[in-house]
């Protein structure tokens, strides 16, 4: 599936709440996810792991929605290269350590 497509799923199924509930009180369930797939990534099954990465895509997605910013088009910047050094195969380690 393509991020547009997911984008546009998560928009289908709850649009209606997100955008009642708002972003700063979505971004702490957001949190609350990124807390969870911490904790399956320190668990390590491997089932978990792949619900918890699910629900933090889920959840930025909703957050994408709710503040109106296509996905898609905001990664486009990493398309055509690193953003920090323009390579294909980033040479910025230096940089990110
Ligand atoms: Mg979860
Ligand atoms: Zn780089």
């Amino acid at each position: 599936m393509r991020i547009r497509d997911f984008q546009q799923l998560i928009e289908t199924m709850y649009s209606r709440r997100d955008r009642q509930r708002g972003a700063a009180r979505s971004f702490l369930w957001f949190t609350e996810e990124v807390g969870e797939l911490a904790s399956a990534i320190a668990g390590g099954n491997q089932h978990n792991k792949e619900e918890e990465f699910a629900d933090v895509l889920a959840w930025l997605t909703t957050l994408a929605n709710v503040e109106g910013v296509d996905l898609e088009q905001a990664i486009r910047k990493f398309t055509e290269g690193c953003p920090g050094c323009g390579q294909m195969a980033c040479v910025c380690e230096a940089k990110m350590t």
